[in-house]
């Protein structure tokens, strides 16, 4: 079972379900030319397909573009159903950095054809995450800034208070479809500046204090 590490006494938790939103930023919105939706885009992500830094990024076979999307992630320590966004953050145990990668044109094709998107989502490697640090540390989950750099240059500048789905309504939108579990993590969505992955790309992700390192496989 994919496990994540929990600074800063190195805690392992075992990862559940991996819930991710998409469509939460406006200026990705438009560069992907898609709409803005009245509730959040809701997928997952098989719990399989998650690496920490121990692992490099495996671009898939049937795919020339996969992207690199950078986004909060958000591990759930308490169980809850129905939760509401006031109580929402006591269900959040910590906070890390990740990539939704994303095989942008096996999507398109997907999405074409009405298709679920779980192939372009949910392939060996395709959720990459920092370690995690306790919530407390972070004072406003809802102003954190947090980048990447690939090969040296920024690619992605994000700010959680350009949010859509503010991290409360992630978590009461989800669990008023199904309960939370302890373990299980939430994508929180991508800022612009999303762009293809090549073989030996190295990805360098930070948010605050935590700092997180990908490298792809070379071809
Ligand atoms: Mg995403």
């Amino acid at each position: 079972m994919p496990q994540i590490n929990l600074l800063p006494d190195n805690v392992h938790v075992d990862v559940g379900t991996i819930y991710c939103i998409g469509r939460n930023y406006i200026k990705h919105i438009q560069e992907l030319e898609n709409e803005v939706n009245a509730e959040p885009v809701l997928f997952l992500k098989p719990a399989a397909s998650l690496i920490t830094q121990h692992r490099e990024i495996e671009l898939p076979a049937f795919s020339s573009d996969v992207h690199h999307e950078t986004e909060l992630v958000l591990l759930v320590g308490r169980e809850g159903r129905n939760v509401s966004e006031d109580h929402a953050l006591h269900h959040i145990a910590g906070i890390a950095i990740g990539l939704d990668l994303t095989a942008r044109d096996t999507q398109t094709a997907l999405r074409e054809k009405g298709l679920p998107w779980t192939v372009s989502k949910g392939f060996e490697t395709a959720a990459c995450v920092s370690d995690f640090l306790p919530t407390q540390h972070f004072q406003d989950l809802g102003a954190l800034e947090f980048s990447l750099h690939v090969n040296g240059e920024l690619r992605q500048q994000g700010d959680t208070s350009l949010m859509i789905f503010s991290v409360p309504r992630i978590v009461a939108f989800i669990s008023s479809i199904v309960t939370l579990e302890p373990g299980d993590l939430i994508y929180t969505g991508t800022p612009h500046g999303v762009a293809a992955l090549a073989p030996a790309d190295r990805l360098d992700l930070a948010m605050g204090e935590l700092r997180a390192t990908f490298t792809v496989k070379s071809a």
